[in-house]
């Protein structure tokens, strides 16, 4: 049965890895040749009579047949250093054939000079013997050290250094291929239920079907199976046509794996999940192939149970992504790791208005996150009116301790979510927050987007009603980016727009996006409501704004986000 066959995959690349690389076939010739000529120069030499002048003294030519006769010697010992057995019996081989010769010239010719030779030959014979013996037990160590480095203990398959090792190779020899996690099912309750003792025995006998099945050849691609950790194996496939192949191959790995695994007298009915990603299509990056079937592989896990086989594609990883930002907006929020910077706003005579209060987040090692990549995923998984909250009320303490110690008029401009305005005790919440620091309702302007008129108008018109009963500003975020419509903007009782920065930018450049701005800014006006524009960067933008008779300014021109300490130096310089 191809089973017993020779053709071993997994055992013949495991062995592959485990040995030690000799030193490059080059380097081999280049020895014979160099002894080669060692030896022709030697015995031109030894017969020569002549004399050779150095720096003005005279050598006799066979002086110099010893250095040349070391140099032979010296390729023979890098021979039997350097290339193992063939390289011993090379240099065993060319020490025999110059016996024959120190025979001839020692006892038929009479020429005792070659008598040192010979003694010199037998001590590199004793010398080459010594170096190989000794060589091969060293050899024999390392290469154990380096079988064990490369094979998992419990299953005997090679390990995630072993996968490595081949992926290189592979990727060396520029041959395509595809890696493919998988991952069991419910193994952690076998552990559990009946003892890490039969949970070996599981993992045992899968590796022991599967590693079989990658040697029997059968399923049409070559393949390597490998234990990664735990309940984690890892394949590498090659010899492929197409991706059908792929998914054919983890099919026959899938089914072998379902088939009933008994233990004493117990039957386990095992499923997995796969997730694969394809060399060089998807990455030619040995870690990003690890981590692209590994992010395909938890993203089928994380829809239910069952087995289940997917591939890598970029959304696996962005939402891989968003499953890493949430876990560290869930972790900033416990750790306090959630602040905020206040970016001042202006009037057009560069007097203070107020600051927009802006979430920061730093991870556990301290990079800061931007909220464009943190504000996204917080909304999407129901953190965001915690950070909402949290920035909300540090900010409206700041405001309470500013106006307090300068009697400062300033206000206080905070962005909220859509998703957090839609809550029930929203407006109820912003107001114990004004009630506790007794901060007066009428400095308080509460940011939102335009997506909130089209999401759920008539619940949005309900709030913001709320919201001004109370005493607090609108805003309109973004103005212009989102389906702006005139006729919103007419029904919701709203104070101020804001331009977002992408007409500002463009408002120099030509003259029909001064006009788009001019034109924003005067339907505002028409609508009663005050106008600011965000992401002012230049004098120029200033002036042209001025021009256009826009109400306020907020941009790095003027001043960027800032920590609360400088705010309140801010406000006291300008009083
Ligand atoms: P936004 O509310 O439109 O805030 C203005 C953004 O423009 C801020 O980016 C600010 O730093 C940036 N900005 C202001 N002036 C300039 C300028 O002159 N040049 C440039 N290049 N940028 C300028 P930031 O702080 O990265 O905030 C991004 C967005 O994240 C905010 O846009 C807002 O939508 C959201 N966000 C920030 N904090 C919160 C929060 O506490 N809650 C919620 N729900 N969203 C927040
Ligand atoms: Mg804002
Ligand atoms: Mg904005």
């Amino acid at each position: 049965m191809a089973r017993h066959t020779e053709d071993n995959r997994v055992d013949k690349t495991l062995r592959m890895l485990s040995l030690n690389r000799e030193a490059p076939k080059s380097a081999f010739v280049l020895l014979l040749v160099l002894f080669a000529i060692s030896i022709f120069l030697t015995s031109r030499i030894a017969t020569s009579e002549d004399t050779t002048y150095l720096f003005g003294i005279p050598f006799a030519n066979k002086s110099f047949a010893g250095i040349f006769s070391m140099m032979g010697n010296i390729c023979l010992i890098c021979l039997a250093m350097l290339f193992r057995k063939t390289g011993y019996f090379t240099a065993l081989a060319l020490l025999a054939l110059q016996f024959p010769l120190m025979y001839v010239n020692i006892i038929v010719r009479k020429n005792y000079t070659n008598i040192p030779g010979l003694f010199n030959n037998i001590l590199i014979l004793i010398a080459i013997t010594f170096i190989f013996f000794g060589n091969r037990r060293i050899q024999d160590y390392q290469n154990h050290i380096r079988e064990q480095a490369v094979t998992d203990r419990l299953t005997g398959l090679p390990n995630r250094f072993a996968c490595n090792e081949l992926m290189q190779d592979l990727l060396w020899r520029t041959e395509r291929f595809a890696v493919v996690s998988a991952d069991l099912n419910n193994f952690k309750s076998i552990n559990d239920t009946m003892g890490h003792d039969t949970g070996d025995n599981v993992l045992k006998e899968i590796a022991k079907r599967w590693k079989a099945l990658a040697n029997s050849l059968t399923t049409g691609t070559i393949d390597f199976v490998a234990r990664i950790t735990g309940d984690e194996f890892f394949l590498i496939l090659t010899g492929y046509d197409s991706e059908e192949d792929v998914l054919n191959t983890i099919e026959a790995y899938k089914e072998e794996l379902e088939k009933k695994i008994t233990i004493d007298d117990c039957d386990y009915y095992m499923t997995a999940c796969f997730g694969y990603s394809m060399c060089p299509e998807d990455s030619d990056v040995i870690d990003n192939l690890f981590s692209f079937s590994d992010a395909a592989l938890h993203e089928v896990k994380k829809n239910g149970s069952g087995s289940r086989i997917l591939r890598f594609t970029m959304d696996v990883l962005n939402s891989e992504n968003a499953l890493e930002i949430e876990r560290k907006i869930r972790s900033a929020l416990t750790n306090g790791k959630i602040f905020y910077h206040l970016q001042p706003q202006y009037d057009m005579d560069h007097k203070l208005r107020g600051f927009e209060a802006l979430a920061r987040m730093k991870d556990e090692n301290g990079s800061l996150i931007s909220p464009m990549d943190f504000i996204p995923v917080a909304e999407k998984t129901g953190l965001v009116d915690r950070i909402d909250m949290h920035v909300f009320e540090l900010a409206v303490q700041f405001l309470d301790n500013v106006i307090n110690e300068t009697g400062a008029d300033i206000t206080l401009s905070a962005n909220v979510s859509v998703r957090h305005l839609m809550k029930n005790n929203f407006t109820e919440d912003l107001k114990k927050v004004l009630d506790k620091y007794n901060v007066s309702p009428e400095r308080i302007e509460i940011e939102i987007t335009e997506s909130i008129m089209i999401d759920s108008a008539e619940k949005a018109l309900q709030r913001i009603d709320e919201l001004k009963q109370l005493g607090m500003k609108v805003a309109i975020d973004d103005f212009g980016t989102g389906y702006s419509s005139l006729s919103y903007l007419n029904n919701f009782p709203t104070d101020m727009l804001k331009i977002d920065k992408s007409f500002i930018d463009n408002m120099n450049l030509n003259e029909s996006s001064k006009q788009y701005v001019a034109m924003i800014i005067s339907i505002g006006h028409t609508l009663d409501l005050k106008v600011i524009s965000e992401g002012v960067e230049s004098a120029d933008q200033v002036k042209v704004l001025k021009d256009i008779g826009c109400d306020y300014i907020q941009g790095y021109v003027w001043g960027k986000p800032m920590l609360p300490e400088e705010a309140f130096e801010l406000v006291g310089s300008c009083k």
